[in-house]
């Protein structure tokens, strides 16, 4: 498979759909862009994504389609939207979905869309809008072995890391699992932030400290310089799609009957914040009183 042959959907132009649209247009691919958003569908054309005005479109001569949707509803939403026409397609086709959904809805889709000859693989990302623009997100993927090779070139091409971990449903479980720990480590290194303020430590030296010692993480390295400690608060996630990240681990956490306390305290934190469903997730990470928020 080359990508100059292979045609490629994309639903869901937002924040990450967008920059995986782009980026596989920019490797090669013949991409066809939809979001229910038409400003979103505009923006997509100088990233060399064709814009369709209807879902129905996307369906209709694409080998992969790509999803980048809010929630697992959304995801089932359009796949129930599109059965007759993935009946009568004609040709095998494989979506590749990126959202961060639920592992139970990628099982049910990913075997209600084999029984009809189509594959559906759960894959979803880290690395935030600037991961998805230059290609280099992580994936973690769960499903067959056999769809996973035949979208190889296009997990490819949206990524630096790609990760098989599982059977249909293991994408979603391991996202989950890492996004847990995302959440909890905003509020904690906020937190010990906040402790080497009050203190007399200067935190900008405590973070030089976290960064090259033992209580680092992805957050204090790379969320805190770049969003935080300036007051940016603009690293394109929002505070609404990580509270459903923690909700879901958290239901998870119960449907297997896992106790995790600590991760509870976390949830809980998450889901009573004052803050908007609008604002950026990295807002949880706030430590000074009010000198950020402007
Ligand atoms: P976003 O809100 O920026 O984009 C979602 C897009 O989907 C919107 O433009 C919306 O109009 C569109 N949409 C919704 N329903 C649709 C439908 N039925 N058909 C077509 N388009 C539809 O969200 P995002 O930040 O791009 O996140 C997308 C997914 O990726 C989410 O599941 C999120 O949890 C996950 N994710 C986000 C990030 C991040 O840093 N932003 C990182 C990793 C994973």
């Amino acid at each position: 498979m080359t990508a100059e042959r292979t045609s490629v959907g994309v639903v869901g132009l937002g924040a990450m759909g967008l920059g995986m649209a782009t980026a596989l247009a920019a490797k090669g691919f013949a991409v066809k862009g939809f979001d229910l958003s038409k400003a979103r569908r505009a923006l997509a054309v100088d990233g060399g994504v064709s814009p369709v005005a209807s879902l129905d479109e996307v369906f209709v001569d694409t080998d992969f389609i790509v999803f980048s949707l809010p929630t697992a509803k959304d995801v089932a939403a359009v796949v129930e939207a599109n059965l007759d026409a993935l009946k009568s397609a004609g040709r095998r086709v494989v979506i590749i979905d990126t959202s961060t959904s639920e592992p139970d809805v990628s099982r049910d889709l990913a075997a209600a869309l084999a029984d009809i000859g189509h594959g559906f693989i759960d894959a979803p990302v880290s690395g935030g809008p600037a991961g998805a623009a230059s290609g280099k997100l992580t994936i973690m993927i769960g499903g067959s072995d056999a769809d996973i090779a035949v979208a190889g070139p296009v997990i490819d091409a949206m990524s630096a890391k790609a990760l098989h971990v599982g059977a249909s449903g293991a994408g979603n479980v391991a996202k989950l699992v890492n996004n847990l720990l995302a959440a909890a480590h905003m509020v904690t290194t906020g937190e010990g932030l906040k402790l080497a303020l009050a203190a007399g430590l200067d935190p900008e030296a405590a973070l030089d400290v976290l960064n090259a010692a033992s209580g680092k993480s992805m957050i204090s390295e790379v969320h805190f310089p770049t969003w935080v400690m300036n007051g940016r608060f603009d690293s394109g996630f929002t505070m609404g799609l990580m509270r459903k990240d923690v909700r879901l681990a958290s239901e998870l956490a119960a449907r297997t009957g896992t106790d995790l306390p600590l991760s509870g305290a976390v949830a809980k934190l998450w889901a009573e914040s004052p803050l908007d469903n609008a604002e950026d997730f990295t807002r949880m990470g706030t430590f000074r009183p009010v000198a950020n928020d402007n």
